[in-house]
């Protein structure tokens, strides 16, 4: 495996009013950096902070060839950081870690080794230094989830330090809060995964950017997460199936009233199974329906957009 040796290392970092952390932070990564011997960018991305982080930043990267300042307008959130830092990176493996201590960039040797064999190396925060019942407790169950729901089994999808190799990365396209979700959306192009256990520190220096009301976000995010996994390319199969069922057995107790009225003579005016049946047939039309507007849209978005519906590893073939 001596070929990936000379392959260059980004690491992205989003920055979100953390002046207090980066100097440290920087000096901790060069540290580890230059001891690796090998090509390297630090790419930060200033997410909008008002503490003065982008001044410390730039003033770093005047000094220091490998680092790259991203300045955005405005707070735009720690998923669009990553994505911009993805866009800029030039790297063949490209690592993620927060920029407030909390990741340790001695950890970092450790997810080059064995990105070495795998597309995608998540981190796990084993001994979390967070609190318990807004933090800790919270994100297992949502890993729980996670994995269950997305068939990628990790310890720990909220940790920002992964690696990734970048054939994976630049075939994610990432929206919303959607960065957690990078190792299932990645191992759905094809990408193997695996995680190892990292250092984990408390905060030093700032506060956290977010408390427990982000638990109901990852959640919505992993139901779109999940729908566009399974059935982005075929709407109709989520919804047809569902409204077939629903409506057929609509129409059998619409078929069994008819009997009962024309045949026996019954009167079934004031039957519920009437309001079931009409609830049932409306409801089935609805979701065959909202299953064919689905296989419009998809069509007109990978149509328009260019958006792939299979991702190649790899092609052989003779060069005439
Ligand atoms: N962050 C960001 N934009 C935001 C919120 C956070 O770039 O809108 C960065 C933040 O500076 C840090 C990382 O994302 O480097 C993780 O944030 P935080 O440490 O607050 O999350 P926690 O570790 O508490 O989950
Ligand atoms: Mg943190």
């Amino acid at each position: 495996m001596g070929d990936h040796l000379e392959e260059k290392v980004s690491i992205v970092i989003p920055v979100y009013n953390e002046v207090e952390s980066i100097p440290h932070l920087y000096a901790a990564l060069k540290d580890v950096m230059e001891g690796l011997e090998r090509e390297y960018e630090l790419i930060f991305v200033d997410d909008g902070s008002k503490d003065g982080s982008f001044k410390v930043l730039s003033d770093i990267q005047a000094q220091d060839k490998n680092v790259i300042v991203i300045g955005f307008r405005r707070n735009f959130g720690q998923t669009a950081a990553m994505a911009a830092g993805f866009d800029h990176a030039e790297g063949d493996i490209i690592i993620t870690m927060d920029a407030d201590l909390q990741n340790d960039p001695g950890d970092i040797p450790k997810l080059l080794e064995v990105s070495k064999e795998y597309d995608v190396v998540s981190g796990w925060r084993k001994d979390r230094k967070d609190k318990f019942f807004s933090r800790r407790l919270p994100s297992m169950a949502a890993n729980w989830l996670i994995s269950k729901v997305t068939g990628v089994h990790l310890h720990d999808y909220g940790c920002t330090l992964k690696a990734y190799r970048r054939e994976v990365i630049k075939n994610v396209q990432l929206y919303g809060e959607m960065h957690r979700f990078i190792p299932a959306i990645a191992n759905w192009v094809g990408a193997s995964t695996t995680e190892v256990v990292i250092t984990h520190h408390p905060r030093r220096y700032g506060t956290s950017k977010y408390g427990i009301s982000r638990t109901i976000r990852v959640v919505l995010d992993l139901i779109t997460v999940k729908f566009l996994q399974s059935f982005s390319t075929r709407p109709i199969h989520a919804f047809g199936p569902a409204g077939l069922l629903l409506g057929g057995i609509g129409i059998l107790i619409a078929l069994l009233l008819s009997f009962e009225k024309i045949i026996m003579g019954y009167d079934i005016g004031g039957r519920p199974l009437l309001l079931l049946a009409v609830l049932l047939i409306i409801l089935g039309v609805q979701l065959v329906i909202m299953g064919l507007l689905g296989e419009m849209l998809a069509r007109v978005y990978h149509e328009s957009q260019d958006k792939p519906i299979y991702f190649i590893r790899e092609v052989l073939k003779d060069e005439e």
